[in-house]
This record gives structure tokens, sequence and C-alpha cells, in this order.
């Protein structure tokens, strides 16, 4: 299929040519005998090779991104920074994991300890493109498993960079990167000899390797899947920093993130000013070329993405910020779109698609509500369950509402796209298991094995 720059569509991008999933197989089955008997001090001395190799080529992975997903550049570059840091977090985890533990109650010597399962196979989407593989990579790797990645066709010129920089970090095969699309992820997951799968992507996929993967159940399969994330703004919060955190969330990667916002639950009684504050503060995302350091929304990933946002912004709501796809910008054709807001009331809100269901662009619904329960109960609406901001700088108000939000992820006046790695991270309901995108994925990485020696 012919490709082209989402912020630039006279730019051609190259075809993606569906890699060998069975050979690819071969190769790390192959590799998985010596790579399991390695110490971890060997396999983070390869993954710090790895660490130098893509520091060294930050600028470059960071322009491909842009180019391909039409992430603003800078946006880019953190991606290749906490590509980077990651691999620092891996290894504190795996040190912290992977340690032997014995149990002192038991009657006899024993020792738990963490061993690898074998092939691993990776499957990544385009809007991290490199990021969300790549913590499951390094987690995989240092437990001592092999990968192969299948990343997003989205991205597979700049996967392509980071899959050989890491593939020539490692011993042959230990490493190994298959191109295509969901065919060839079918046929990576299906694959007898593939004993884990993580996956980050949409529900409909997720769905369709859990089916795939449901008869073998010597697989572990990790899904990170989408989200629909609600602000609640309480009416003593501060409006400012609500407003320019919603905006920020709802922009970000032009709304393409699994945690933006596409959902504010605002106290009636502050919600016109809340509206002000959020129309003004969305005035600063102007679309502009992803390759341009000054843009903070740059256009959305495809035609497809493009008409899912014209869909949407064409139903007929109250749309107090009103959008619009723009066929070019200063000069440059591409799959642009504008901010856009819409109000729902109360009582229809929970059963509207556009308050159920990703839109995956800068478009968010706002509904006036009369009580933290309110609020509580419309966020929880959902099938997804990935994070939740609560704008009140009451802490006792804020812990009481946690317990009742079905959310794996919960912050007190910060954006819902506020995820540091240095944290755990994964959705409950739809949105996942596993919790393969932040700490402690080491753990799924492996399984356990209980040694007992009769006393
Ligand atoms: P997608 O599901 O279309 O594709 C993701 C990957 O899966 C791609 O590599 C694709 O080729 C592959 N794929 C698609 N169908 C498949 C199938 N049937 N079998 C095997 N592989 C298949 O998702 P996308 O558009 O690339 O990414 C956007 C989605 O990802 C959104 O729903 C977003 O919320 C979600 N996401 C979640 C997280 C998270 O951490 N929870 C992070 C990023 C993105």
């Amino acid at each position: 299929m012919t490709r082209f720059s989402p912020g630039n569509l006279s730019i051609e991008l190259p075809a993606v040519v569906d890699g060998e999933v069975r050979a690819a197989v071969e190769r790390a089955s192959g590799a998985f005998v010596g790579w399991r008997e390695t110490t971890l001090a060997e396999r983070e001395g390869c993954l710090r090779r790895a660490q130098e190799r893509l520091a060294g080529k930050k600028e470059a992975l960071a322009y491909g991104i842009a180019l391909e997903t039409g992430k603003p550049i800078t946006e880019a570059l953190g991606e290749i920074g906490a590509v980077v840091v990651k691999i620092d977090l891996a290894i504190a985890d795996a040190r912290r994991y992977l340690a032997e533990q014995t149990e002192a109650d038991c009657a006899n010597p024993n020792i738990i300890r963490r061993r690898p399962r074998g092939v691993a196979g990776v499957i990544g989407p385009f809007n991290f493109p490199v990021h969300l593989a790549h913590g499951a990579i390094t987690a995989y790797l240092l437990a001592g498993n092999t990968v192969i990645f299948k990343p997003s066709p989205l991205a597979a010129g700049v996967c392509g960079v980071y899959g050989e920089l890491m593939r020539e970090s490692f011993p042959e095969g230990v490493f190994e990167i298959v191109q295509g699309g969901a065919s060839v992820g079918q046929a990576l997951v299906s694959h007898p000899a593939v004993r884990s799968v993580c996956f980050t992507g949409s529900v409909a996929a997720g769905r369709a390797i859990a089916k795939a993967t449901a008869e073998d159940l010597s697989k572990d399969v990790a899904l990170e899947l989408g989200g629909k994330n609600a602000a609640i703004v309480c009416a003593d919060a501060d409006l400012e920093l609500a407003a320019q955190s919603v905006a920020e969330a709802m922009c970000l990667t032009s709304g393409q993130r699994c945690n933006s916002t596409s959902r504010v639950l605002v106290d009636q009684r502050v919600e016109s000013t809340f509206i002000d504050l959020l129309r003004a503060k969305l005035g600063a995302f102007v679309p502009g070329d992803p390759l341009l350091a000054t843009t903070k929304l740059g256009p959305v990933v495809s035609d497809i993405a493009k008409q899912r946002y014209v869909e949407t912004i064409g139903q007929p709501f109250d749309w107090i910020v009103t959008g619009g796809a723009l066929e070019s910008v200063a000069g440059k054709r591409g799959h642009y779109v504008l901010p856009a807001v819409a109000r729902a009331p109360l009582r229809v809100a929970a059963n509207l698609p556009i308050f159920r269901n990703e839109v995956f662009a800068p478009v968010v619904v706002v509904v006036a509500t009369t009580s933290d329960e309110e609020a509580i109960g419309l966020a929880n609406a959902t099938d997804y369950g990935l994070t939740t901001s609560v704008f009140t700088p009451d802490r006792d108000r804020f812990l009481a509402m946690v317990d009742r939000l079905e959310a794996g992820n919960v912050y007190q006046n910060l954006p819902t796209t506020f995820s540091p790695g240095t944290l755990p991270f994964g959705g409950w309901k739809n949105s996942g298991n596993g919790r393969p995108g932040g700490r402690g994925f080491v753990r799924f990485a492996t399984d356990e094995q209980v040694v007992q020696m009769k006393k």
C-alpha cells in the first residue's frame, strides 16, 4: 500500500514489505537456548550497548517518528529520550524482581525464582511506535527471553532503524523484527513457539489476538488497549490549571494517546468559567508542520483517522469549540484537524458514542454535573478504565473519590496524560491487563519456579 507523510502528503514513504515470521521464530528459538544461560550482568551489558546506540541516533529516530506518524518533533524527541532512560529503569526492575527469594515459613529449604518463558512477540501501535514496544522488549530481554518485534506499519521506517540498532547489540537471533500489518501480527502470536505476547493497540485488535491465542494455554498475553479518559473538575478546582491540563491532554499527539482526555465532567457551578478558560487555552494549539520545533498540534496519522474525526464533528451536538479538518497548513497538504469541544446533557451523555468510544483525535465532550457521586458514576460509565484526573485542592475529597473510580491510573491536579516511566502503568476493564506499560512488567515476562529441597 502506498504511504504518505501525514504532515506533507507530497512525501511518499517506502512501502512496507511483510516479514517472514516463521524464519524469525526459528532464529529466536535457536538463540533462546544460549541467551537464557547468560547472567543478568551479561544481558545488562547488551542493553547498555543498545542504549548508547539509541542515544547516538536520537535526532534521526525522532525525525522518523515525526515524518511517518505526524507527531510533533518536540514530542518525538521526548519519546526517544524516554526510550533511552527506559533501559536504566528496566535494569533496576530486573535486579529487583529477578532476584531469587526464599520463604522462611517453609519446612524445607526453598528457592522462589523467575525463569524466562522463551520467544516473546511484541506488537506495537503507531502513536508511541518505539517507546511502548521498547518497554516490553527491554523487560523480556533482561529476563532472558528472546524477542520478535512487529511494529505498526504506519511507523515501519523508524521502527526498522530502531530494530537494526537493537539487533546489532545482541547475539544473533536474540532480537528480531518482522514488518507488516494485522496478518503478520496474527501469524506471530499464533506461532506455537511464541510463548509470551505483549500487545499495545486497539481493543478490536486486542480481542483478535486474545481469540487467536485462546486455545494455547502455554501462552501469556498482556494487552495495553484504549481509553476514554475523564477529567473531573470540582467546584473548588484551580480552573486555570484544570483548563490548561485538559487542553494539553486533548491535543498532545493530536489526541491520539491511549491516555488522552476525551471527557470532562465539570461541576455545573463552574462550567461556564471553565469552558471560557478551556477555549482560551486551546488557542495555543494551532495545527502545524510536525517537523517544526514550534508545532504543538500535528496532523492525525492517516486519512482513516481524519475521516473518523470529520464524522464525529459532523454529529449534531452543541459544539462550543467548532473543530474542522484543514486541507493544508502553511502550504503543506496533510491530515490536519482543529481541536473540538462538544457539550452533552447529563441525562443522555452516558449513552452517546462520543462519550463511550475512542475518537482518537483532539475532541472532548463536556458534561455538567451536580455532585461528586454523579461525576464518579459518569467517569465509570464506559467500557474503558485507563486514566482519570480529578481537579480539586482537597486531598481527602480526592482520595475518597479514588476508591470508587474504575481506572488503573488516577491523578490529582495532573493531566490524564501524565504517565512517568518511573511508575507502573496499565488499564482496568477493556483498557487491558498485565500492566505492560510501566514499571514491574519484567514479572510478566517470566514464569515463576518454586524449588524445594528435603531438609
Ligand atoms: P491497532 O490496534 O490498529 O494496531 C496496533 C498494532 O496491532 C499494529 O502493529 C497493527 O499492525 C497490529 N494489529 C492490528 N490488528 C491486528 C490483529 N488482528 N492481529 C495482530 N496484530 C494486529 O492500533 P493503533 O491504531 O496502532 O494504535 C491506537 C490504539 O492503541 C488506540 O486504541 C490506543 O488507545 C491504543 N494504545 C494503548 C496504549 C496503552 O498503553 N494502553 C498505548 C498506546 C496506544
